[in-house]
């Protein structure tokens, strides 16, 4: 069964209105689904069987959809109380960049560093898909760092020559030291130092809504640590597979990367 799903504006805020409903149904995009009258329970909302992030906002509610970028051209079907619908997304050629590292291991691994990425991959995973049931009537997000922010999400990398996985983030240039602060309320999932991310930081801010720093030279919080909006949770550094100090910034919805653009209302 499939019927077009009405797509809202006034919503994240002002200033992202026309991303909402236009440019951001594309991959690595975000879609945002009236669900109707909060006077009602919210009904269920899954994508490939995960559940969706609902917000209450302005007395209704609201699905809001990470859309993946592998989706390919056409639909995406979002199940709303058991009823199959299909939400248009756009084409979008992201473009392709090139990187050459010095260091080979960044580009090739051996056994014994693949084992490791493993799993750290496992934990990273974890830290991204789990859903913890909060209320949630909002989900944009404050800068975590001052500096210039890329717009290089998903671009079609290659190391040295080498195809590798698409930029699942935002690069945000930034002296080494700068402090870095939670961009909204939550709980802190997972720190450590990983190979390709180096010193990193998992929040939580609640269903599925999950946000990722990478590359730090410190960390200033532990795993299970609530954060508040604002706080410092580390600094900027150049730790793991990087060219320079800057901060990797990644937003997750569904557990799936979307433009930290969207959310930081650029
Ligand atoms: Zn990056």
């Amino acid at each position: 069964m499939s019927k077009q799903i009405a797509l809202v504006a006034a919503l994240l805020s002002l200033s992202t209105v026309a991303i909402a409903t236009e440019q951001s149904l594309r991959p690595g995009g975000i879609a945002i689904i009236d669900l109707g009258s909060s006077d009602h329970p919210a009904p269920e909302v899954r994508l490939d069987g995960k559940p969706l992030l609902v917000m209450r906002r302005n007395d209704k509610w609201f699905a809001v959809v990470g859309i993946p970028l592998d989706t390919a051209p056409g639909g995406l079907d979002i199940t709303i109380g058991g009823i199959t619908s299909a939400v248009e997304v756009s084409q979008h050629a992201y473009r392709e960049q090139r990187i050459t590292v010095e260091n080979e291991s960044f580009v090739t691994q051996s056994q014994e560093q693949l084992d490791r990425i493993w799993s750290e991959r496992k934990i990273i995973d974890a830290a991204l898909t789990n859903f913890r049931e909060v209320p949630l009537d909002a989900i944009s997000l404050a800068a975590p760092v001052e500096g210039v922010q890329s717009s290089s999400f998903g671009y079609r990398r290659f190391f040295n020559d080498q195809p590798r996985s698409p930029h699942k983030g935002m690069d945000i240039a930034a002296a080494k030291g700068q402090s870095i602060s939670a961009p909204r309320d939550g709980v802190v999932t997972a720190t450590g130092n990983y190979f390709f991310n180096g010193n990193t930081v998992l929040i939580d801010h609640g269903q599925g809504f999950v946000t990722l720093y990478c590359h730090l030279s410190e960390i200033d919080v532990e795993q299970g640590q609530q954060v508040s909006s604002g706080e410092t949770i580390g600094a900027v550094g150049a730790t793991g597979r990087v060219t320079g100090p800057h901060l990797h910034f990644g937003t997750y919805l569904n557990g799936t990367a979307v433009d930290p653009a969207i959310l930081l209302g650029n």
